[in-house]
């Protein structure tokens, strides 16, 4: 054989066992984070015909005073997670939020993706955003939210350990990337079932969790609050949804 067919078959090997080895770690890394998350509380079993509507990345001075409007024109309450960072510039905003009868939890403080982070980084986000909530609010958060709901084993048992309940959800209205409020009304009708936690945000848009456009969501919030009470659901925070549920 040529010394160059032998150099290419070398070569095209090499290839073909790194790329295998990073399917192999793509296969796991996402399994990891599908498995995990199906470990979670992402639903309630309930007996009851509750559901939990959450806020994601504020507080915002612009868009949850519009949020808390619609909870409280319904007599509705809500969990709101918030970003350390944000209730440090807005702690007036999160006093609202605990005012009006809905709950607080925690985001990190800088929306961190903690998956397989270090310990001290994580234990640090956590504990810098619990500060900025009691220092606003006087209470101290005890559900967690990890941004994007990427989380692993590890982390979740450093969340717990500081005392805290990791919550994902169930119907994700993805309104960051969905641009007709009439559309996500539609989708979360459709689907909705009892002991279900779903996902808006009240700060941000596509590119990140400041400022943004939340006028969709406001008016989707507004239009699925006016249909779920029709259909009897009862709108509540995610804790009460969590103190009922079935033994
Ligand atoms: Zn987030």
């Amino acid at each position: 054989m040529k010394l160059f067919t032998k150099k290419i078959i070398f070569f095209s090997s090499f290839v073909l066992v790194g790329l295998s080895i990073f399917f192999v770690w793509i296969c796991l890394f996402f399994d990891e984070v599908l498995f995990v998350r199906k470990s979670t509380i992402y639903h309630v079993d309930t007996p009851l015909k509750m559901v939990a509507l959450t806020f994601d990345d504020g507080p915002s001075p612009e868009w949850t005073p519009k949020i808390l409007a619609v909870l409280k024109e319904n007599k509705v309450k809500a969990t709101f997670f918030m970003l350390g960072r944000h209730v440090k510039a807005y702690p007036q905003i999160a006093r609202m939020v605990v005012a009006q009868g809905s709950e607080v939890g925690n985001h990190t403080y800088n929306h961190m993706v903690i998956f397989n982070s270090s310990t001290v980084k994580l234990e640090k986000e956590i504990k810098d955003t619990e500060k900025a909530i009691k220092e606003a609010t006087g209470l101290t958060p005890v559900l967690m939210r990890p941004p994007k709901g990427w989380v692993t084993d590890k982390d979740k048992k450093l969340i717990n350990k500081l005392g805290y309940e990791t919550i994902l959800w169930s119907l994700n209205s993805k309104d960051w990337v969905t641009f007709d409020d009439k559309y996500i009304v539609k989708f979360i009708m459709a689907r909705v079932k009892p002991g279900d936690i779903i996902l808006f945000h009240d700060s941000g848009g596509f590119f990140g969790t400041e400022g943004g456009n939340r006028d969709e969501t406001v008016r989707a919030v507004s239009m699925l609050v006016e249909k779920l009470k029709a259909r009897g659901f009862v709108l509540t925070t995610v804790s009460e949804l969590l103190a009922s549920r079935n033994p």
